[in-house]
């Protein structure tokens, strides 16, 4: 017997139209990449995106087909979001980080017919223009008078395009599997791989990311996500905010602590989420700058291993509660999320910090394994390191054109990450399983190795790497950028590691660099700096 409830599809376009209804008038602000702060309210951006999706039906934009940006965190970013989507199209999220030739060849891959561009990437359309035969027009996403004088044929502007337009666009309601969003995994590999999301999916996503022991975001949120809307659609944020009516207040191309902490204390946020590089440029402004934040409550801190240090400064000295997240863009993307239990409610301190350092608990929609080498489960003992593996409502399936093959292990997704599980489900991320450092046939982590690093007073950012060794086939090397201004030697830094690590897992040297190489989403290249220390000799 089936049950007698109505079936409606989940679909994108249904958020916007809960916050047009809803939270009418709830604001959404925009450093733009032109300078000023716009303003305006979900009323606003419903009737603009209508006005978007008719002008995409007039540029023939069918079902199915791709229409890619590259661009900030902005309300034109917003609107192409649920226009693209909310008309059966399929929204291209470009990360303009990555290297030409990869840009190149995601634009090609995707076979995106149109993509709309932040003025800020002008150059770089210039650039690689001619070489995306498939791309039919360029949409600067800028009014008429800013419009560039560029080099860049069938070049168009988007608020010419809006101007056209009446907002009378209804939106379509299909299949809820229909594919909606899609994103390319960073490729430290090979080539990247696109991750394609579906209406169902990103709304499941979308409503999970809400609940008080995920992003525990609500109508009173004020919420300043710096977490690019091109990596993994900023968390899911643009989705989960008008689902809530939530107030969203997006930083644009500012993304330096002091344009972040102004914006932040102008607008009264109150929730943020972004990856640790970010959060080390505005705590180091606030320091260098004493200063304090007014509003800010709530932090997502995820896309690496968020350091000890750096929760500790944000709840200490600053009254900031971190939200220490894990997921992968292959997970639309979140995985887990560190809230304590009622249970924990009555540890003493220093054992609640302790507990909230670990990357946290995963909620319903997901199910979460973690096997030895062979796939055998291992126990939730929060001891076992193993292989981890995913399931669940808002997880890949296939990759895009299904390169490479199916990705899934017996219905469930390799993560790629090493992991302990305890038994009250807290996760651990050990490593990448690339990344751990085989030592005597003894698994070393470097996420731990540069945790303690990052504990140092004179230490910016640390990257731990293994380098080959004679006897133990690898050992731990730290790299370090020091602290402007501050200063630390090897044999310090190596003393530092004593009583706070098994005495075997210390690394063997300390190298000092200026700069560590990073990803085109903000985590540390490991593999360029292996590339970097390929030769390195370890001493002794
Ligand atoms: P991406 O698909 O680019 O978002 O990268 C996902 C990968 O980032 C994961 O598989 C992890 O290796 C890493 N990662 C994300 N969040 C964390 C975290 N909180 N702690 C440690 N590693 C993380």
């Amino acid at each position: 017997m089936q049950g007698l409830m109505m079936q409606m599809p989940l679909m994108i376009s249904a958020l916007l139209t809960h916050a047009e209804k809803n939270h009418a008038d709830t604001e959404i602000v925009s450093r733009t990449v032109e300078g000023d702060i716009h303003r305006y309210t979900y009323r606003d951006m419903g009737r603009r995106s209508r006005q978007l999706a008719n002008a995409l039906k007039h540029l023939k934009v069918k079902p199915g087909d791709r229409v890619a940006t590259i661009a900030w965190n902005g309300y034109r970013h917003m609107e192409l979001y649920y226009a693209v989507s909310g008309s059966g199209a399929i929204i291209h999220t470009i990360n303009p980080r990555l290297f030409p030739e990869q840009l190149l060849y995601i634009i090609n891959h995707a076979e995106d017919g149109i993509i709309f561009f932040d003025l800020t990437f002008t150059p770089l359309i210039e650039k690689i223009a001619a070489q995306c035969p498939k791309v039919r027009a360029w949409v600067a996403m800028t009014d008429h008078s800013h419009l560039p004088p560029a080099r860049i044929e069938n070049l168009l502007c988007y608020e010419d395009l809006l101007d056209a337009e009446k907002d009378d666009y209804v939106w379509p309601e299909f299949d809820e599997n229909t594919a909606a969003c899609l994103c390319y995994t960073s490729g430290t590999t090979g080539n990247p791989k696109g991750v394609l999301y579906s209406h169902r999916s990103t709304a499941l996503h979308a409503m999970a990311v809400c609940m008080p022991d995920v992003f525990n975001m609500s109508a009173r949120s004020v919420v300043l996500p710096v977490v690019p809307m091109f990596h993994v659609n900023a968390w899911g944020i643009p989705y989960a905010a008008p689902l809530i009516g939530a107030k969203l207040v997006f930083p644009g191309p500012a993304l330096d602590g002091a344009s972040i902490y102004q914006l932040m204390e102008q607008e009264k946020v109150n929730y943020s989420a972004g990856v640790p590089t970010v959060w080390l440029g505005l705590l180091n402004h606030l320091k260098q700058h004493n200063l304090k934040f007014s509003t800010l409550q709530y932090t997502v801190i995820g896309g690496s291993a968020a350091p000890p240090a750096m929760i500790q400064s944000f709840q200490e000295d600053y009254g900031v509660r971190v939200l220490h997240a894990w997921g992968m863009t292959e997970m639309s993307p979140l995985g887990t999320l560190n809230t304590p239990k009622e249970k924990h409610l009555s540890m003493s301190k220093e054992e609640l910090f302790k507990l909230s350092l670990n990357q946290g608990r995963t909620f319903f929609g997901l199910d979460l394994k973690i096997v030895d080498d062979d796939g055998k489960s291992l126990p939730r003992d929060g001891q076992s390191a193993g292989h981890l593996l995913v399931r669940g409502q808002w997880v890949i399936h296939d990759y895009y054109k299904s390169d490479g093959g199916s990705p899934l292990k017996d219905g469930w997704f390799p993560t790629g990450d090493m992991a302990t599980i305890d038994p009250d489900g807290y996760l651990q991320i050990t490593d990448r399983s690339k990344d751990v450092i085989k030592s005597g046939g003894e698994w070393i982590s470097s996420i731990d190795l540069e945790n303690v690093a990052m504990a140092h007073p004179a230490v910016a950012e640390a990257g731990v790497i293994g380098v080959h060794h004679p006897k133990w086939e690898e050992r731990p090397l730290l790299v370090v950028v020091k602290r402007a201004g501050q200063d630390v030697t090897r044999e310090e830094l190596l003393k530092f590691y004593e009583g706070r690590i098994a005495k075997w897992q210390i690394p063997d040297d300390v190298a000092f660099v200026n700069e560590l190489p990073h990803t085109a989403t903000g985590k540390i290249s490991k593999l360029q700096l292996r590339q970097q220390f390929k030769d390195y000799q370890l001493p002794g």
